[in-house]
């Protein structure tokens, strides 16, 4: 069923053959309430703890496959979530820093890793919108839920030549991708439109 996803998310453009490994590997029906087990490798989006929603597999292999990753590159996600992301992330060896803001996901996810053997260079319950300014720079950043607007504290903790992919938006988001060129210049690329729970600042 795994090898069937990965044609699937093939066939939609991904052809990064290490993001294609990922997909084909990481065991997704172990990250889902076991309610949805059976559709854990359709191209969907599903229900997770505290109304958040583990990603469409597409959307997965596309944003990781923005990142442009190297084996060892320090990698920020912010939106934990079920963990799926992160173990794709883990399977390329990235050093990986991410960061939940529901408690309940956080604790549930931070079992489940306990359990499987993933580990996260740091899993951290917080606000993602600030970031990880002690752990920076960062070679990538990839944030999982849709943001109003690109957060300031995200570019200030790019390194140069690094990549951030974020989904920009409120009802619908563009996917984004920020390339930081030197201290002071960003690039900006538009990659499609997509659907994602939206990211949420402490305040609200
Ligand atoms: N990559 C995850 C996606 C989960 S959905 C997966 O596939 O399972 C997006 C996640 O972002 C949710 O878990 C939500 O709680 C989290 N989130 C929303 N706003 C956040 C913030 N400001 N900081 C950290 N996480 C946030």
């Amino acid at each position: 069923m795994r090898n069937q996803l990965v044609e699937i998310v093939k066939a939609k453009g991904v052809s990064d053959k290490n993001v294609l490994g990922a997909i084909g590997t990481v065991p997704r029906h172990l990250f889902m309430d076991s309610s949805f087990e059976d559709h854990a490798y359709q191209d969907k989006a599903f229900p997770i703890a505290a109304n958040q929603t583990i990603s469409q597999p597409y959307t997965v292999a596309f944003q990781t496959e923005l990142l442009d990753l190297k084996p060892g590159d320090k990698v920020l996600e912010i939106g934990t979530g079920s963990g799926y992301q992160t173990a794709v992330l883990i399977y390329l060896k990235a050093k990986v820093y991410t960061i939940e803001r529901q408690l309940e996901l956080y604790k549930k996810t931070k079992l489940f890793f306990n359990k499987m053997g993933y580990r996260p260079k740091k899993y951290i319950f917080g606000d993602g919108y600030i970031g990880l300014p002690e752990e920076a720079p960062f070679n990538s950043i990839i944030v999982t839920a849709g943001a109003p607007n690109i957060p300031k504290a995200l570019l200030s903790q790019m390194a140069i030549g690094g990549r951030l992919v974020i989904p920009v938006g409120e009802e619908e988001q563009v996917m984004t991708r920020i390339i930081r060129t030197s201290t002071k210049e960003f690039k900006r690329e538009e990659h499609g439109t997509f659907r994602f729970v939206p990211l949420l600042e402490n305040k609200n």
